[in-house]
């Protein structure tokens, strides 16, 4: 699964730079109303690029990097082609080639390292937490690890998937191995991921950029340890809310899933079953914990493999936070159109993101954890 250059996609661009297939899907084509966005217009301008007929403008990289790695183009896609990882190939290319946006440059000089001593064999990896830059945001996690007698200390680090996804290997690279020293010189036995951005990291980027884990390495989430412990009795749910629930799924999702939308999602009308717009745990478990908490569960085509970012994904947030602000109003919009009481998500960076751009009256959103920690209120 290593990682391949942008003219072994050649075959992929020539096909999208044809089509306009996954246009409905285009998140900041459809926000910014600029055909430039779109998967055909990028697919177009990369193809053009590897075959020689272009040099890429200043204009062109903006474009590359104005919107996350539209992994919902490639969920939207019949042949689901591998838009995200051409548009990181590409991305590595412009970076190879110094031409990165100013903004992409200062997101990477971005660190965070809590502090951390490891003495357990379990550690908390708060991957996302450390992009967020701010560590009171785990502490509904440190909350539910306490309930359930689970002591992994925490390790707050950035984990390579900002770096990754912004085309900057070579860092990515750096993070992914200090990850990878912790887990070894502390003879660390379970990682818990804080969200699935991390897990993506761990489970989907080192491999591509060919650094393993350790062999007798346990990766888990925090959602999966939570339902463990709610299935087992040592987190006791009422099961008796009737709040009616959406959950958001977060763009690094789509990636981790076993199958990403079939066919029929795409077709005018569709109302489901969910289960078309996407399959695996990662989507499966949160909504179970939701499912035992008696909870209505509410969807919409917008779900799982093809949930629109709410901007927080792939760094946009921080590389063009306008544009991102813009997709978290255009999400919160659509949730207020639901009818829903609350909206829960099991990244704790799309929960800080989309509670950012929200107004009072728009539906609450909720990281997994505080929704069970206050399951009893509801
Ligand atoms: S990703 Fe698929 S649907 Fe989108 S432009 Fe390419 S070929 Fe068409």
């Amino acid at each position: 699964m290593a990682l391949k250059k942008l003219a072994e996609y050649e075959a992929s661009l020539y096909g999208c730079r044809f089509c306009t297939m996954c246009k409905p899907a285009a998140e900041v084509a459809n926000l910014t109303l600029i055909e430039s966005y779109t998967t055909r217009a990028r697919g177009m301008m990369l193809w053009r690029a590897i075959n020689g007929f272009v040099k890429f403008t200043k204009r062109d990289v903006e474009i590359l990097y104005q919107s996350t790695l539209d992994s919902i183009s490639q969920a939207w896609c019949v042949n689901h082609y591998p838009v995200s990882d051409y548009i990181v190939a590409a991305r590595a290319e412009v970076f190879r080639m110094n031409l990165a946006p100013v903004s992409v440059k200062e997101v990477l000089k971005r660190e965070m390292t809590l502090p951390y001593s490891i003495e357990s064999d379990a550690i908390f990896l708060a991957g996302e937490a450390a992009e967020f830059g701010d560590e009171t945001i785990i502490k509904p996690a440190l909350g539910i690890l306490e309930k359930i007698e689970l002591h992994a200390e925490t390790v707050m680090i950035m984990c390579g998937a900002l770096a990754y996804s912004l085309g900057a290997i070579e860092q990515a690279t750096k993070q992914a191995k200090q990850v990878i020293d912790i887990i070894s010189q502390n003879k660390v036995k379970q990682v818990i991921v804080d969200g699935p951005q991390t897990l993506w990291a761990l489970r989907y980027i080192y491999p591509k950029l060919d650094i393993a884990l350790p062999e007798d390495i346990r990766i888990t989430s925090l959602t999966e340890e939570i339902l463990l412990a709610v299935q087992k009795g040592i987190i006791k749910v009422s099961g008796k809310s009737k709040k009616k629930v959406f959950f958001h799924d977060s763009r690094s999702a789509c990636l981790l899933s076993d199958k990403m939308a079939s066919d029929e999602a795409i077709q005018p009308g569709f109302k489901g079953p969910e289960e078309i717009l996407g399959a695996g745990d990662i989507y499966e478990k949160p909504r179970k914990l939701i499912d035992i908490m008696g909870m209505e569960r509410i969807s919409s085509v917008w779900s799982r493999s093809l949930s629109r970012s709410c901007g927080a994904d792939d760094g946009l947030w921080l590389t063009y936070p306008q544009i991102a602000k813009g997709l978290a109003k255009q999400r919160l919009q659509e949730f207020n159109s639901l009818n829903v009481d609350i909206i829960v998500t099991d990244s704790p960076l799309c929960q800080k993101h989309l509670s950012g751009a929200r107004n009072e009256d728009d539906v609450m959103i909720l990281w997994l954890p505080e929704l069970l920690l206050g399951e009893q209120s509801l």
